[in-house]
């Protein structure tokens, strides 16, 4: 008999697949132990064949970020999420656009649809200053929502915006998200610990949360998720994570252009014109000269 799952936690030939309410630890099929560590991600929807995985079934989208160990590889860390939520604080820590920009590369190269979530509200100074800053979103036709756990603000606005999705929240540490998801739901179901291998062979304790908000809404908290980069991209990609420069780039009269330092761009020219928005122009070349 056979049954679909979600993989919630992964170790050494096996992983941990929530089935229906179940919670099933799984063995890799002799066809899957030869596949590689990070071919299988939390997120992913597997084919059981009793308590066999037997298969992983095609991906909708993909976050992922260069492997530790070689950084010319890429580890897919979760698989699946229909919505990422980019989290940020107004304040404490201070808002910082340039991560925002950076986390929307890896959200629009993975195929999920970016989400911008600004917590803290109730700390907020200046309204008009953040809503400057957001306005670059906005014109990008992402939903922004201001929210914060302790007044309750937004939260309506967070839920339905992710209702009836895949989710998952990223930012950096101390924004709120792990308040953020606590206010959303308050009801976890938490995979065992899955005690798994590093890539240098150490023992590591991962554990991933699914949340159930009802309806179908469920937001996945998985260990590398929350902290996940651009991963491995040349120049062109990187542009295609900037849709208002890959579309100025496409009048570009140089096919190999960086949009950077040369002459007669179309996309300079569009900065120059106030098209795209100089802020936006300078994570991108911030970004560019990471990448090399
Ligand atoms: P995470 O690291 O992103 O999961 O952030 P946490 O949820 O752990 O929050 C970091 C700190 O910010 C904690 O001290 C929280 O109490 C605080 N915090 C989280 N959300 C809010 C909020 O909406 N308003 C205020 N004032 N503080 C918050
Ligand atoms: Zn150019």
């Amino acid at each position: 008999m056979t049954r679909r799952g979600l993989v919630l936690a992964i170790a050494k030939g096996r992983a941990e697949v929530l089935v229906g309410e179940e919670l099933v630890d799984a063995r890799f099929t002799g066809n899957m132990a030869h596949r590689r560590k990070h071919d299988i991600a939390v997120g992913d929807e597997v084919v059981l064949d009793g308590d066999w995985l037997a298969e992983v079934l095609p991906r909708r989208t993909r976050l992922s970020r260069p492997d530790p160990g070689d950084r010319t590889q890429e580890r897919l860390i979760v698989a699946n999420i229909d919505v990422i939520g980019i989290v940020a604080a107004c304040r404490k820590p201070a808002f910082r656009r340039g991560l925002v920009d950076r986390l929307l590369v890896g959200v629009y190269r993975g195929g999920a649809r970016p989400l911008i979530v600004i917590t803290k509200q109730d700390l907020l100074r200046d309204r008009a200053k953040l809503e400057a800053e957001l306005e670059a979103y906005r014109e990008l036709e992402i939903e922004v929502i201001l929210c914060s756990a302790i007044s309750g603000e937004g939260l309506d606005r967070v839920r339905s915006a992710i209702h009836g999705q895949l989710s998952a929240f990223v930012g950096h540490s101390g924004v709120g998200k792990s308040s953020l998801l606590t206010a959303l739901s308050g009801v976890a179901i938490a995979t065992g610990e899955v005690r798994a291998y590093d890539g240098k062979g150490r023992h590591t304790t991962t554990r991933s949360q699914l949340h159930h908000l009802g309806d179908g809404t469920r937001i996945i908290d998985t260990p590398g998720v929350r902290s996940f980069g651009v991963g491995r991209i040349d120049y062109r990609q990187l542009a295609e994570g900037f849709p208002e420069i890959a579309e100025a780039a496409e009048l570009c009269r140089w096919n190999d252009c960086k949009h950077a330092k040369e002459s007669e761009c179309a996309v300079k020219e569009a900065v120059g014109a106030g098209a795209i928005r100089a802020v936006r122009y300078k994570s991108y070349l911030r970004l560019l000269d990471e990448l090399v």
